[in-house]
């Protein structure tokens, strides 16, 4: 039996997990489905369920305030496709402009591994993903905030978005051993010139839970750092020193406040792909407890930031439908689209077709943690704003170049004799559209395979510059098909 794609499979293995962890946990009842969407209600059922002093400053407040536009943050649709749901638009931030359909590269620990920021500009990727759970561990929030924030501190004066760290959190649960040998370079990209084999990755923004784990102490490498889930938040041990942490909503934002992005991600609960309809809703109810309190943290001191919510609901229409009229109730400046998205890349599919059309088009969308071409020009017809993942970069430094004909393992035997343009392997090579990248410009990939097998670091520099340029030519590829009403 032929496996399904790594993407999937990693999903389904994370909310394996998650659904073991709330079981232990102790939940509180969520709101009835069937409750009024108005916000003062929202705020009652919320005071109720909580009791922090906190959670009582909100009950004092009878509803959060109207969403305005902010100037530091606003968002223009360019063009709407006459032939589907795609546009194309422009975001600005207080750090320069994004931008859609874009392409997200991840910057875990506020780094691109093994390539500088400035590829980003030269690919035409605009905005960058840093994750909060790395940062909080290593340098630390408070470090990135005496620092000047993170633009300062990493050097990039581009558009920045931050996750809440849950999702990290969550993954540490995830059996190494396995998670290890789905993510091993030699299985994970044969170079099967295949779009439909492994060339997706569903990791949220993330990744890392193999670079955790190659990072992490021999001692916790077989340990669940996952400790318990209640309502308050997500209680998890360090995998760098082992000591025992808490995430909640609140300390989440204030985190993210001090890394400083301009883009921020409110706290949700993360669930496997087959649980029952019930462990499902009352699971999307937590989550939107703990955004609301994420987004009443986040407006107590905007600091020139967004907020975006996360719409929950698995592939359930009805709960999908309820998160999106539970959130787009509440101001948050966009929307983010979480949680399990199927099982495979058709289950996403259809996810987008129900769900892209219920979502409100005057504030930008993005889908979490969702690389992969062939979704991702999916999307971009749905209407899907942005998408980020950790794949293109992954992938690059595991022996696989992106390709207009599909994915090319730089490490077969084939390659090491081939002294010409790469371009002549890895297709566009002239005119506007011609990969600018160094390799491309310079190199051949019989250099490129000579640097993998002595591991000078260079092979995975050169061949993550290329996969970033061309996620940037095929995003802008994308947004001229938008203009020209071709898609
Ligand atoms: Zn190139």
């Amino acid at each position: 039996m032929r496996s399904p794609p790594l993407c999937w499979a990693f999903t389904e293995r994370l909310a394996m997990m998650t659904t073991a962890t709330t079981t232990r946990a102790t939940r509180i009842a969520g709101p009835p489905s069937n409750r009024n969407l108005h916000r003062g209600i929202i705020h009652r059922t919320f005071a109720h369920q909580n009791s922090s002093a906190d959670r009582k400053d909100i009950s004092k407040n009878d509803s959060f305030p109207e969403y305005v536009q902010k100037p530091f943050f606003t968002f223009e649709v360019l063009h709407e496709s006459k032939r589907s749901r795609a546009r194309a638009c422009k975001i600005t931030t207080p750090h320069g402009t994004i931008f859609t359909p874009a392409f997200v590269a991840v910057g875990t620990q506020g780094a691109l591994k093994a390539v500088p920021h400035s590829v980003l500009d030269d690919a035409n990727l605009d905005l960058m993903f840093a994750n909060t759970y790395h940062l909080l561990l290593q340098p630390g929030h408070e470090h990135l905030q005496k620092a000047g924030g993170i633009h300062k501190f990493i050097g990039r004066n581009r558009p920045t978005i931050s996750d809440s760290g849950g999702f990290q959190v969550f993954s540490l649960g995830l059996d190494a051993d396995e998670l290890d040998e789905s993510k091993s370079p030699n299985k994970n990209n044969n170079g099967n010139n295949n779009n439909n084999n492994n060339n997706g990755e569903r990791n949220h923004g993330g990744t890392g839970t193999k670079e955790l784990k190659s990072r992490g102490k021999t001692k916790h490498k077989q340990q669940n750092l996952l400790e318990k889930v209640d309502e308050d938040g997500v209680t998890f041990r360090s995998y760098r020193d082992g000591t025992t942490l808490k995430l909640t909503p609140e300390s989440s934002v204030q985190a993210q406040k001090n890394i400083g992005c301009d883009i921020i991600l409110p706290l949700d609960e993360l669930t496997k792909y087959d649980i029952s309809l019930q462990e499902l809703s009352e699971s999307v109810d937590r989550s939107h407890r703990w955004e609301t309190r994420s987004l009443y943290e986040h407006l107590k001191n905007v600091k020139e930031q967004a907020m975006y919510a996360i719409i929950h609901g698995g592939v359930d229409e009805r709960l999908r439908k309820k998160s999106v009229e539970y959130l787009t109730s509440l101001p948050f400046d966009g929307y983010a689209i979480g949680g399990s998205l199927g099982k495979n890349r058709e289950e996403l599919k259809e996810l987008l077709q129900f769900l892209m059309p219920i979502i409100p088009r005057d504030k930008p969308n993005h889908l979490l943690g969702i690389g992969d071409l062939p979704s991702i020009a999916h999307g971009v017809r749905m209407g899907v704003d942005s998408f980020d993942s950790a794949y293109p970069t992954q992938i690059a430094r595991h022996g696989t170049l992106l390709s207009e004909n599909g994915p090319v393992n730089y490490r077969k035997s084939e390659y090491r004799e081939h002294f010409g343009k790469p371009a002549e392997i890895l297709g566009n090579s002239s005119g506007d559209d011609e990969c600018k990248c160094l390799l491309c410009r310079k190199h051949s990939l019989s250099y490129l395979a000579h640097l993998d097998r002595a591991n000078e670091p260079m092979a995975w520099s050169l061949a993550t510059e290329h996969n970033l340029h061309f996620m940037g030519r095929t995003m802008e590829r994308h947004r001229q098909a938008i203009m020209n009403d071709e898609i």
